[in-house]
């Protein structure tokens, strides 16, 4: 049932027993980096922690943080004891870099073994990692956590769709870590093929994350391949993938709080929010020797869900991620996240697996235009059909989102695709 039953399974208690003596342990060493000495300094803070509590005089750490003190100036050990560097995959400006030691990347490690056993995984699984490799951290991550498992693990990394259906199938491939995107695309690859996606392979597992996607989009993959997907989430700065995971019961993702303290806050105030509130994710290592990070702002906005788990694992669950504060849009003064159009998307029967969301203004006003791939036989039937999923899909997504859209309705295969993070809205007031 657990990797390690014995960190995994413990009292509330021992949880927060452990976690003031690794916060304890990591404010000290963070006042060792150029970075935080001087940030301490600057704010007049000491680096004395007595209870959980404390982390609260403590600023945030925000991404630009990370990109001024670039390359190292937040490394809190000598570059000698460094192993490995990683760097975000750079969706909102210049790449940060993160450091890493031998214990650093072993316990990563670790905590994804931990994350991947609770989603199902064994060491007689063939673990095919459709994530890209080198400084982004969703292959190398991911690898090393199945390796640790026993799995034989497939380093294949993104695209060459090709070769990914002949491994599927001549490896017998029963676990596949991708994104939500590439898996769309590799759906219509296999049908575009003629071949069933739910008939074809043995895949039983899919690890899903990187980008975030709505309960709807898991549904429809979980149906077109016959599979169990799993959210798994994370970021380079506080490791990569493997931060929070869903076990084998799929309803929220658990967070590893025994390696990060975290607090959701209110975006705009900073203020910390009660438990259940939806807000901003913030994140402190408390396990990490090379470069520890106080409070980081995550931008990603979620919960904390209420009650124990059924597989009795004490650390909490966090809802699926919504999106990125800084991914919501406004149009005509209306606050719209991707995931809520995706959510009706994904729900109305007729839509295919890809859309893209274009804003514009025309003579002062916004424009929400939304184009959705819809399967092929729509094409080919009567015109009043067509019209009429175009304006069942008006009509829902206005009730969700408050705008009346404009929607064109495409073939599959005709919007751009992505084998690793998907751009879906194409902002042309900002151009
Ligand atoms: P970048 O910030 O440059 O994209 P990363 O590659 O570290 O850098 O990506 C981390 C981000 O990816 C997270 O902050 C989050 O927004 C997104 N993400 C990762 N996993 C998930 C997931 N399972 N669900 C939703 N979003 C995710
Ligand atoms: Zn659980």
């Amino acid at each position: 049932m657990y990797w390690k039953e014995k960190e995994e399974i413990i009292l509330e208690d021992e949880l927060k027993s452990i976690q003031l003596e690794r916060l304890k342990k990591t404010v000290l060493t963070a006042n060792k980096s150029v970075y935080y000495k001087s940030f301490f300094k600057k704010h007049k803070l000491d680096a004395h922690i007595v209870e959980l509590e404390d982390i609260r005089k403590y600023p945030f750490t925000f991404k630009d943080d990370l990109r001024e003190s670039y390359p190292s100036g937040m490394l809190a050990t000598s570059l000698d004891n460094v192993v490995r560097m990683h760097a975000s995959s750079g969706t909102t400006g210049k790449s940060t870099l993160i450091f890493h030691t031998k214990k650093d990347v072993d316990n990563w490690a670790d905590l994804v073994a931990r994350g991947l056993y609770s989603a199902g995984v064994r060491k007689t699984d063939i673990f095919q990692n459709m994530m890209s490799y080198g400084l982004f951290t969703g292959g190398l991550g991911l690898h090393y956590g199945a390796e640790k498992i026993g799995a034989m693990v497939i380093p294949i990394g993104t695209g060459n769709t090709d070769r990914q259906i002949s491994f599927l199938k001549d490896l017998k491939t029963t676990v596949a870590h991708i994104t939500p995107s590439y898996l769309l695309h590799l759906g219509h690859a296999l049908e575009e093929k003629g071949l069933s996606p739910a008939k074809s392979f043995d895949l039983k597992i899919a690890i899903m994350g990187a980008e975030s996607y709505s309960e709807a989009t898991r549904k429809k993959l979980e149906k077109i391949f016959n599979i169990k997907v799993h959210n798994c989430y994370g970021l380079s700065e506080m490791n990569g993938p493997g931060v929070a995971f869903e076990c084998e019961h799929q309803d929220g993702m658990h967070l590893w709080e025994d390696n990060y303290l975290a607090e959701i806050i209110d975006p705009i105030t900073g203020e910390v929010l009660p438990d259940g509130e939806e807000g901003e994710l913030v994140l402190t290592t408390l396990k990490r020797e090379g470069m520890p990070i106080i409070r980081y702002r995550t931008k990603d906005i979620t919960k904390f869900l209420n009650g124990r788990c059924k597989c009795g694992r004490v650390c909490r669950r966090i809802a699926r991620i919504k999106g990125r504060s800084d991914d919501m849009f406004i149009v005509k003064g209306v606050n719209i996240f991707p995931s809520q159009i995706e959510t009706v998307l994904m729900e109305t029967p007729g839509v295919d697996k890809n859309y893209m969301i274009i804003l514009d203004r025309k003579e002062g006003l916004d424009i929400l235009l939304i184009q959705i791939e819809i399967q092929k036989t729509y094409f080919k039937g009567e015109l009043r059909q067509l019209k009429n999923l175009q304006e069942t899909l008006r009509e829902n997504l206005r009730r969700v989102v408050l705008v009346t859209p404009v929607i064109e309705l495409v073939e599959p295969g005709t919007l751009p695709t992505s084998t690793g993070k998907a751009k879906r809205v194409l902002d042309k007031r900002r151009l």
